[in-house]
């Protein structure tokens, strides 16, 4: 899937994630931010990817080590990525960080329901896909974007409803004016 398709779901994730710790609203923005980040994450391995040309750099300095849809999809990577969070918040640092990894889980979701899949267990060769590939969704398709925006809609919907969420998202509003 293309990153702002993954940037829309990790951003929805975000918002029931910050819905269900009862965060405050600066904690629902920055829940919301890592979500977002996270989700864009693991397409570093991307060179043309959304995430690698904001943090190109790093995108460069990755490029001999890593393959698209290899070690970052897999959930070698991600159970890392989770280990080494909950290993920053045990030092102190404020648990909104748990946005991120929220963030990345729905990015190799969403890649498992495309026609590619993706190599789950990672260094194995092996493609993994929850859809059937008539069903799976073709990366950069219609199909794609109206996923993404109903669930998005949906998850706005529903967060609307929640004190933190409704004056997070109004105060972003504000910020973006
Ligand atoms: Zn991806």
């Amino acid at each position: 899937m293309n990153g702002h398709t993954h940037f829309v779901i990790g951003i929805s994730a975000g918002i029931v994630l910050a819905a269900n710790l009862d965060a405050n609203t600066p904690a629902t923005l920055a829940i919301i931010a890592a979500a977002g980040l996270g989700a864009l994450a693991p397409d570093i391995d991307t060179p043309n990817s959304l995430i690698s040309r904001r943090l190109w750099p790093l995108s460069l300095l990755s490029r001999p080590f890593l393959k698209h849809r290899g070690l970052t999809h897999g959930l070698l990577a991600f159970f890392l990525v989770s280990v080494g969070i909950l290993l920053a918040i045990g030092l102190g640092v404020p648990n909104v960080l748990w946005g991120f990894p929220a963030g990345w889980a729905t990015h190799i979701i969403a890649d498992l329901c495309t026609k590619d899949g993706l190599r789950l267990l990672w260094p194995k060769r092996r493609d993994f896909r929850v859809l059937p590939r008539r069903f799976a969704v073709r990366t950069g398709s219609l199909g794609e974007a109206i996923i993404a925006l109903v669930f998005f809609v949906w998850v706005l919907y529903q967060g609307f409803g929640i004190p933190s969420v409704h004056s997070a998202i109004t105060s972003a509003i504000q910020y973006w004016q």
